[in-house]
C-alpha cells in the first residue's frame, strides 16, 4: 500500500484532519472496526491528495535522484539512454511529475520498473508507457495488475490496468541492466509486502531501492491478499540489511526518502519486537481486539505511529501473520 511521505507530503495528505477527526468522535484510541472503517476510505484519499502534491526531487550519487510526492518514493537514474525510473507514482500526479523529470534533464524516459504490483507504485504506468517507457517486473506484478486484485485489509477490489500499462519485461530471478553506464540489480524478495517485491540497487553510487519492504519511520502496510506477511517482511529487512554498508543510500517505499543502514536497523527492531510481543498474545488465547487493547505497540507509536497506518491497525496487520 502506499502512502504519502514526509511531514510535507503529509499535510497536503490531510491525514491530520482525517485521524483528527477519528480521534475527536472516539475520544481516543481506535477500535479495530473503527481503525479498518478509517482505512476503507484511503485508497480514494490517496488518489485525491496526491492530484494536489508537489512532486519534490533530491539529488543522491551518480545520476540518482529521488522524487517524492506521488505515491511510493520514485528513483530516478538519467542518461543518454534516457531516464529509467523506479516506480511510477500516482497517475493523477502526473502535471507535476512530468515537470519535475524535466528539471532532471531533456532525455525521454525509456524505462520503468515497478518494485511491486500496487497502485501507488504502478499507477503511472499507462502513461508512461504511452511517453515510450518499457517496463519491467516481478512476474507477479504482472500477474496482479492483469487481474481484478482485491485487497481484503483495504476492503477494495482494484481492477486490471490497460494493456499499455502492464510490464512488457518480467523477471523472477535475479537480473542485471546496464544503463546509462550504470549497472542496475534487480533482486527479488521471497514474499514480503506482498509477492511480487523486488529490490533494485545502483551498484556503483552504492543505492539500494527497497520498494515496501522498508517504511522509514512508519508502520507498513502488509498485504496478506497477495502473499505478503510479518515473517516475510522481517526476512525482507534481514535481507536489505546484508545488501547493505554503512555508505549505502536506502531509498524507502515509504517515509522520508533517503535513509541508511542505521534507520533501516530500527525498522528491523521495532517489526521483531511487535511481532514477539502480538505472538505471545495471540498465544495466549487473546482476540484481535484484545490485543489491540493490550496495546503491544506502545513503545513504539510515539515514533513510528504517526502515519497512515496506526497502532492498532498494525496490530491487527501482525496478529493476522502470527
Ligand atoms: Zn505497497
Amino acid at each position: 500500500m502506499g502512502l504519502l511521505s514526509g511531514s510535507l507530503s503529509r499535510r497536503h495528505f490531510c491525514l491530520c484532519c482525517m485521524t483528527g477527526a477519528a480521534f475527536a468522535a472516539t475520544g481516543g484510541w481506535l477500535s479495530p472496526r473503527q481503525a479498518f472503517a478509517e482505512a476503507r476510505g484511503l485508497v480514494t484519499l490517496i488518489k485525491d491528495s496526491a492530484a494536489s502534491s508537489p512532486v519534490t526531487s533530491y539529488k543522491l550519487r551518480g545520476n540518482v535522484s529521488v522524487l517524492e510526492g506521488s505515491g511510493g518514493n520514485i528513483a530516478v537514474l538519467t542518461g543518454p539512454d534516457g531516464k529509467v525510473l523506479i516506480d511510477g507514482g500516482i497517475s493523477v500526479s502526473r502535471p507535476q511529475l512530468t515537470k519535475t523529470l524535466s528539471s532532471l534533464g531533456a532525455e525521454p524516459i525509456t524505462h520503468l520498473i515497478n518494485t511491486h504490483w500496487h497502485f501507488d507504485h504502478t499507477s503511472g504506468n499507462e502513461w508512461l508507457h504511452s511517453v515510450g517507457a518499457e517496463i519491467i517486473a516481478h512476474s507477479n506484478t504482472r500477474k496482479h495488475l492483469s487481474e481484478i486484485q482485491r485487497v481484503e485489509d483495504w476492503d477494495y477490489n482494484f481492477l486490471p490496468l490497460p494493456a499499455g500499462a502492464i510490464p512488457t519485461e518480467v523477471l523472477s530471478a535475479n537480473r542485471k541492466l546496464t544503463l546509462n553506464g550504470a549497472s542496475i540489480e534487480l533482486k527479488p524478495y521471497q514474499p514480503a509486502h506482498t509477492d511480487s517485491d523486488l529490490s533494485v540497487s545502483f551498484t556503483e553510487p552504492d543505492i539500494l531501492h527497497t520498494g515496501d519492504t522498508y517504511w522509514n519511520g512508519v508502520y507498513p502496510f502488509i498485504d496478506y491478499s497477495t502473499g505478503g506477511s510479518i515473517d516475510g517482511m522481517i526476512a525482507a529487512s534481514d535481507a536489505n540489511l546484508a545488501a547493505s554498508a554503512d555508505s549505502t543510500i536506502i531509498i524507502p517505499g515509504h517515509g522520508k526518502p533517503v535513509s541508511n543502514k542505521s534507520e533501516l536497523t530500527a525498522f528491523r527492531d521495532m517489526l521483531v519486537d511487535i511481532r514477539d510481543k502480538v505472538a505471545a498474545l495471540k498465544k495466549a488465547g487473546r482476540t484481535l481486539p484484545e490485543t489491540v487493547a493490550a496495546t503491544p505497540t506502545a513503545d513504539h507509536d510515539a515514533k513510528w505511529g504517526q502515519f497512515v497506518i496506526d497502532p492498532a491497525f498494525f496490530t491487527k496487520l501482525v496478529y493476522e501473520g502470527v
